[in-house]
């Protein structure tokens, strides 16, 4: 009877070391997947990267209260369990200029790189033997998509803020304590589980409110995101009037952040800053 008893309790230990064994097993791949991406982005001179799980789009007040169930990770892809971000940032001397053929063509390159970035991830996610999705960086058409609907299919800006890599501000930008608002984001999707990040505990955004007394449009308020919305309309009837000229996105509400670099002001003389701004269509 004694041995029955030691056997089953014996038993159940072997089960349960089997059980914390293969929770480590698999913590210590997703660790070393984490860091594999991590390498492979570093080659490609991007630094910034984060690691979501896609609960939380169900589970943060803030971001299930502003992205729609039918734009969350699992509506777009059905097995997936985390959101990669990555992040590539502006030149401050270049964001000073803007709105300029500067900025415009920066910004430009900067979309096409994050793009490429998320395709070569999603490519090695496959390799691996994972589903993988990137989103494009944006996922709307042009500014006659966004009058019809004013925002892309996923926010690249939800999910850097559920990855850790910032929060927002006034300007309703993810402000990056090392960047500001000065960085551009897009997102993998994939069923591979990765050792996650979590939204920042402290907001970046001083409140200094320089952003919302710079817009041309009056488009922002001041408050704190999401309660000050962006009046999306406004900006979107400047961005077509940029666009006119050659010179689009504005970028004003981001150039002028103090957070991260200074940008205004600093790198251009003001002579230098009025020729570049001048290189517009008529
Ligand atoms: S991008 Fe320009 S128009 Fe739009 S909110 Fe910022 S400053 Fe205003
Ligand atoms: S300009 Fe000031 S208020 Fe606006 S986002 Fe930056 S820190 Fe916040």
């Amino acid at each position: 009877m004694m041995y029955q008893y030691i056997d089953s309790i014996r038993s159940l230990m072997a089960k349960v070391n089997l059980v914390n064994y293969r929770l480590s097993y698999s913590e210590l791949r997703m660790k070393s997947i984490g860091k594999k991406l991590k390498e492979i982005l570093r080659g490609m001179g991007i630094e910034v990267v984060g690691f979501a799980p896609v609960s939380g789009w169900d589970t943060d007040p803030l971001v299930s209260s502003r992205v729609a169930p039918v734009s969350r990770p699992r509506s777009i892809m059905k097995n997936a369990r985390s959101v990669i971000v990555i992040g590539i940032p502006i030149s401050p001397a270049t964001l000073g200029t803007a709105p300029s053929i500067a900025y415009s063509e920066a910004y430009k390159v900067i979309n096409t790189m994050l793009d490429q970035s998320s395709q070569r991830v999603t490519m090695e996610l496959m390799a691996l033997g994972y589903d993988a999705m990137p989103i494009p960086r944006d996922g709307y058409h042009g500014l006659d998509g966004l009058r019809e609907s004013p925002s892309a299919f996923f926010s690249h800006r939800h999910a850097a803020y559920l990855a850790g890599l910032g929060t927002f501000g006034e300007n309703n930008m993810l402000l990056s304590a090392e960047y500001g608002p000065g960085i551009r984001y897009t997102s993998i999707l994939t069923d591979a589980e990765l050792p996650y990040d979590y939204p920042l505990c402290s907001e970046v955004c001083i409140h200094c409110g320089l952003c919302v007394r710079t817009c041309p449009e009056g488009a922002l308020t001041r408050g704190s995101y999401p309660d000050n919305i962006t009046d999306k309309s406004k900006c979107i009837e400047r961005s077509a009037e940029l666009n006119h000229k050659g010179v689009s996105p504005c970028g004003m509400c981001i150039a002028v952040c103090p957070i991260g670099k200074t940008y205004n002001g600093i790198y251009q003389t003001a002579e230098a800053l009025e020729m570049i701004r001048s290189y517009q269509r008529k």
